[in-house]
């Protein structure tokens, strides 16, 4: 039995409304966008949002709009996805990496304290795996060193931390909507912010430095950010499967836990206590974790890795030698080396049956009785 890692749940609904978007003869951003746009703000409860191409492009917007560049140093934590450091990178910043909590393996405020320096101007929070940083820490460590938050919301659509959206609590945020996300446009980012000067902004930022399309008087320099409205057209019908998108991912996680309850070589991810959580992919922590994930691939399950610390990420490893004068002591990454060394993420999405779910767990079952 075959279980890939992801697969995006797209079908005749996206279709169909990919259609009406030839049928209406309107392709690039539009009505269509104007509404998903709208729904989306509904949704996480910002005041002002723009689209982005992609994630990775919605950050880099989002640390442009509020003036982070050149001789800025942004602090990001060492367990994300490399696009968080890669946009910090874009604007001409230079990202610093902290350590991660043990537990959620988010941010830790201690680590931020201990390198944030004269030049430090942001803080990333990045809300992994689906559920949402503790941002009370995040925030007042912001305010009492005078620095921008700039959330990294890609995996956090849909939730919430204490009653607020992950991505309503900084300055400005940025959304995914690639296809392993929890929504998906294919490709495709979002900007929210509550501050209206931020937006102003983002918009002169994404519109070639003007604010009217028609117009070819720019008072700024600009770029070309939109996206288009088939893009906007299958995300309406992607909103529209989120409350089940979300059950089924509950139920998958049930199943999983269930399927593995009482191994003492696995341990599941555990969110932060008022922090809500839709699974973005399954985020294990296991013993011997890439002899497990061998013997997955072997049983035709295709599992992945937790991400790679970025301190030590081929592209940034000179620049953390030169932050830290030199070699890394090898206890400043312990957590986020930890989860690498023990992370496995299992398949978790909406299509995903009861049946595969099984076979993952027998597998994995098999292979500890037989250590
Ligand atoms: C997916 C993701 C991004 C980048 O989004 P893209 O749309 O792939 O460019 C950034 N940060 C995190 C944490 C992500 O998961």
């Amino acid at each position: 039995m075959r279980v890939p890692q992801m697969l995006p749940w797209v079908g005749d609904e996206e279709y169909q409304a990919l259609r009406s978007c030839f049928e209406e003869a309107w392709i690039t951003e539009g009505p269509k966008s104007d509404e998903f746009l709208r729904r989306l703000l509904e949704l996480t409860g910002s005041r002002y949002g723009v689209f982005a191409p992609n994630g990775t492009l919605a950050l880099y917007l989002a640390l442009k709009a509020v003036g982070i560049g050149p001789g800025d140093e942004v602090l990001v934590p060492d367990t994300t996805f490399v696009a968080s450091a890669n946009a910090v990178e874009m604007v001409g910043a230079t990202p610093v990496f902290v350590e991660v909590k043990r537990g959620c393996f988010h941010i830790d405020i201690a680590s931020c304290e201990r390198f944030c320096g004269p030049c430090t101007r942001a803080v990333m929070p990045v809300h992994l795996w689906g559920t949402a940083v503790e941002m009370d820490d995040v925030t007042a460590f912001a305010k009492q060193r005078d620095l921008v938050v700039v959330e990294d919301a890609a995996q956090a659509l849909d939730v919430r931390y204490r009653g607020k959206h992950a991505g309503s609590f900084g300055q400005v945020s940025a959304f995914s909507f690639f296809a392993d996300k929890t929504i998906t446009t294919a490709e495709g980012g979002m900007v929210v912010t509550d501050d209206e000067q931020t937006y102003r902004r983002l918009l002169f930022l994404r519109n070639q430095g003007r604010l009217n399309r028609g117009s070819f008087v720019h008072p700024e320099v600009g770029y070309n950010f939109r996206i288009t409205d088939m893009q906007a057209a299958v995300g309406l019908v992607q909103l529209g499967k989120l409350d089940e998108i979300k059950r089924r991912k509950a139920r998958i996680l049930e199943w999983y836990k269930n399927g593995l309850d009482g191994l003492p070589q696995v341990e599941f991810f555990r969110p932060p206590l008022r922090a809500e959580w839709i699974p973005f992919r399954m985020p294990l922590l296991c013993e011997n974790a890439f002899d497990l994930m061998d013997h997955l691939k072997r049983h035709e399950v295709e599992p992945r890795s937790w991400f790679f610390p970025l301190h030590a990420q081929p592209g940034f490893v000179q620049l953390t030698r030169k932050q830290l004068s030199g070699a890394v002591p090898e206890d400043t990454f312990a957590n986020a080396i930890y989860a690498y060394d023990h992370g496995v993420c299992l398949p978790t999405f909406p299509q995903l049956s009861k049946a595969q779910v099984d076979h993952v767990c027998k597998t994995i079952r098999a292979y500890y009785d037989a250590a």
